[in-house]
């Protein structure tokens, strides 16, 4: 039901940096910035032949970025996949012991829906994505 990579999502603690670097430097194409409120986190997304890379600047300490940064430092958070139907995948891999971050899909940004697997069940923190309804 994964149907390929959607993005890799990269913590950063400052988005400009990043911005200068992979649009001037390397010269990806910037899709857009936006902000993710539920997520607490300022996203700068760029187009590498179809995969998306996602710098995430997070917007208050009680963000998940700001706790990876502490912890962990610049560097990637996680890696998103796409499926068409995200309700029918969650069903599927929650019924092989797989443990969620989020039991229900949420609002990702650009009008998606996803859902976070829990690091212990996917050993690097996996985001699945679909469209929203
Ligand atoms: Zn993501």
């Amino acid at each position: 039901m994964i149907k390929k990579i959607d993005h890799i999502g990269v913590a950063v603690k400052d988005l400009d940096k990043a911005i200068e670097i992979y649009n001037n430097v390397f010269g990806f194409e910037l899709l857009e910035i936006e902000e993710v409120p539920s997520q607490k986190v300022k996203v700068a997304k760029f187009n590498v032949g179809g995969v998306h890379i996602e710098f995430l600047q997070p917007l208050a300490e009680d963000s998940p970025i700001s706790r990876f940064l502490e912890n962990k430092g610049e560097g990637i958070h996680h890696i998103a996949y796409y499926t068409d139907d995200i309700k029918g995948l969650l069903d599927d891999i929650r019924g092989k012991g797989v443990k969620m971050i989020n039991e229900e899909p949420i609002k990702g940004s650009s009008g998606t829906i996803i859902a976070f697997v829990h690091p212990k069940s996917s050993i690097i923190l996996t985001e699945l994505v679909s469209k929203g309804e």
